[in-house]
């Protein structure tokens, strides 16, 4: 019995080794995807295949106020939220993407909590990422700087002083719809604040909403990037995307 079981075993092994034998390198080679060819950015600068948002005053026609006309805040090497001006939103619609934005609030520290260098990156205009001046500004965790507000704390605070230069470099993958219109698979979002990972592929809840829980409504699968007046003068350069 106990021969017979060791004959059979080697049996196994041995076709196991046969099929691996059988087997040519070539075979798990994947050939189907060339990944085209990118310079990278370095130094501040968008990599070659980007989509540029925001460099310069000329690029302010590239934001519209959310009735489609031109935009009311400052617009200089980097754009100011004039309070009261509204949000701002992209003339170009994204779904996937790589986003990369540089933002300050402002050196002169006033307010407190939400109420100081508050504004906000909204991916499609519905899924922020917060900004705020969490540089020893306690408020809740979910709406620090980095946090997608109100639904997930970020992993770390990175944030430096007021009136310095801060960047957020977010992936986001949108949320997908069945033809029924109801939620085929949830947004997720991974944020480097200053470089450092602050959100780590987390899943969106639904949109952003202030008051209550968060829900989703079928939309378009895309839709344009805002950013948001919340009354404070932060400022925003470097905006790039590349969409996915
Ligand atoms: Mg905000």
């Amino acid at each position: 019995m106990r021969k017979l079981f060791a004959i059979a075993a080697l049996l196994i092994i041995g076709s196991d080794l046969f099929s691996q034998v059988q087997m040519k390198p070539e075979e798990t080679e994947d050939w189907s995807r060339k990944p085209e060819m990118v310079t990278p950015g370095g130094c501040n600068m968008p990599p070659s295949d980007a989509i540029i948002l925001y460099r310069s005053a000329g690029d302010a026609e590239k934001w519209s106020d959310s009735k489609g006309n031109p935009i009311k805040w400052k617009t200089e090497d980097s754009l100011t939220v004039t309070p009261r001006g509204g949000v701002i939103q992209t003339r170009q619609s994204f779904g996937d993407c790589q986003l990369h934005v540089e933002w300050r609030t402002p050196s002169e520290v006033s307010g407190s909590g939400q109420g100081r260098g508050n504004s906000g990156v909204f991916l499609m205009g519905l899924y922020e990422v917060q900004v705020l001046d969490s540089w020893e500004n306690e408020t809740y965790y979910n709406g620090q700087a980095g946090s997608i507000y109100k639904q997930h704390i970020p992993l770390v605070n990175a944030s430096t002083p007021p009136g310095t230069w801060q960047t957020f470099d977010i992936v986001f993958t949108a949320p997908r719809f069945n033809e029924d219109k109801s939620l085929k698979t949830p947004g997720y979002i991974t944020v480097f604040h200053n470089g450092v990972l602050i959100q780590n592929h987390v899943e969106l809840k639904g949109p952003t909403v202030f008051i209550g829980k968060p829900e989703y409504k079928y939309h378009e699968p895309k839709l344009p990037l805002t950013l948001q007046d919340h009354t404070n003068p932060v400022s925003f350069r470097n905006i790039w995307i590349r969409e996915l």
